[in-house]
């Protein structure tokens, strides 16, 4: 089983940060995110949105913020567990918690930070049937080299920037791409919108309008069609190899409300000194802590880092004196031993 001092639970910006204040007191990190990805809101919902109030930085974008808390991180070695929900949260004596993901993956950590944010960021999943067994060779909901989709006779659904910048881009690599979408009108930037129109005109994509996702026809593995159904019901067949459904992010809170925390609605209610919830060994920061008026900023979460990580070393160190030390004495590791 996998071992840490602290499991963190969200790799969103607050939790990144929390892996600083954690290393700067020695204490090791694991870091778990349902997404592929780290950054959180900052890189699923406004990646290059630009952030005024940051300290220190008169203007950052969502991504460039995650890449530079990164680098920020990177000495403290943390082993980052992505793509995976913690599903069960197990206590086995009082500095020993045991989670567990949806990848079936343990590990026991010592505490456990919880920066949830707004919950488990996931796909919108379509609802057909059997699509699982597709997901990951044929079905992907995120695209992260075009290479993959070179000679495929693509099906693309949604009508929203996602789905149209990708047919655009994928355009020229896919041998064939049909754009599937409930209304004629799309709901991406307006250049995007009649570049996809010129597109289609000239032959190079087709449109699917209106038509809706109806179903699969396949091995279980490999795809072979996309049904789709328009308004009277009318089914369409397209020859298909590869579906990627772009309709959106869905946020869940789901097993962390079961954990038998204290809670004020969705948000886990802790005490603003300590970051300490109701449960002994268990901290929550960033968007999901509430306490009396709490502003949710990515600056009052960094300051919840600070607040967990000393609470957590006297938590787990009680006898151990800690001096206070500034970042400018103590330095940063170059590599943990
Ligand atoms: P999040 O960023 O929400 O990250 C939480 C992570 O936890 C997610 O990646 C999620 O997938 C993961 N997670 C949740 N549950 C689980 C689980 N069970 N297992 C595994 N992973 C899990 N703030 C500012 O300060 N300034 C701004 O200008 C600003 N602009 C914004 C603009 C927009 C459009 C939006 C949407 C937000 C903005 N915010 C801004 C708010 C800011 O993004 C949030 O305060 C910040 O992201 C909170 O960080 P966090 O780390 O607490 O949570």
């Amino acid at each position: 089983m996998l071992q840490t001092d602290v499991a963190v639970i969200g790799a969103g910006p607050v939790g990144l940060f929390s892996v600083f204040e954690c290393g700067m007191l020695n204490l090791t990190c694991h870091v778990i995110d349902s997404l592929d990805c780290i950054g959180g809101q900052c890189s699923a919902l406004y990646p290059e949105k630009p952030i005024y109030d940051i300290p220190g930085h008169p203007c950052v974008t969502g991504e460039q913020l995650i890449s530079n808390l990164k680098q920020q991180i990177d000495p403290f070695q943390p082993v980052y567990h992505l793509g995976q929900q913690v599903l069960e949260l197990t206590k086995t004596s009082d500095t020993r918690w045991i989670l567990t993901t949806s990848r079936g993956v343990k590990i026991s950590a010592r505490s456990v930070i919880i920066a949830a944010g707004v919950g488990a960021f996931g796909p919108n999943r379509p609802p057909l049937k059997d699509i699982e067994s597709y997901e990951g060779t044929c079905v992907f909901y995120a695209i992260h080299s075009k290479e993959k989709f070179k000679n495929k006779s693509i099906v693309i659904a949604g009508g929203g920037d996602s789905a149209v910048d990708w047919a655009i881009a994928l355009e020229g690599i896919a041998k064939k791409i049909s754009v599937v979408h409930r209304r004629a009108k799309f709901r991406a930037a307006p250049e995007s919108e009649s570049r996809l129109k010129s597109l289609a005109q000239a032959g190079r994509i087709d449109l699917v309008t209106p038509y809706q996702l109806h179903g699969l026809q396949g091995d279980g593995q490999n795809l072979r069609i996309v049904e789709v159904i328009d308004l009277s019901n009318q089914v369409k067949h397209i020859e298909a190899d590869i579906l990627l459904p772009f309709f959106g992010l869905s946020m869940n809170l789901g097993p962390i409300m079961q954990w038998g925390l204290s809670l004020d609605k969705n948000n886990i209610v802790v005490d603003p000194l300590t970051a300490e919830t109701n449960i002994p060994g268990i901290y929550a920061i960033g968007d999901i802590a509430t306490y009396e008026n709490k502003l949710k900023l990515i600056l009052s979460g960094f300051a919840e880092s600070a607040q967990a990580a000393h609470s957590i070393k006297r938590y787990l160190y009680p006898h151990e004196i800690v001096h206070f030390e500034y970042s400018t004495t103590k330095g940063v590791p170059t590599s943990r031993a």
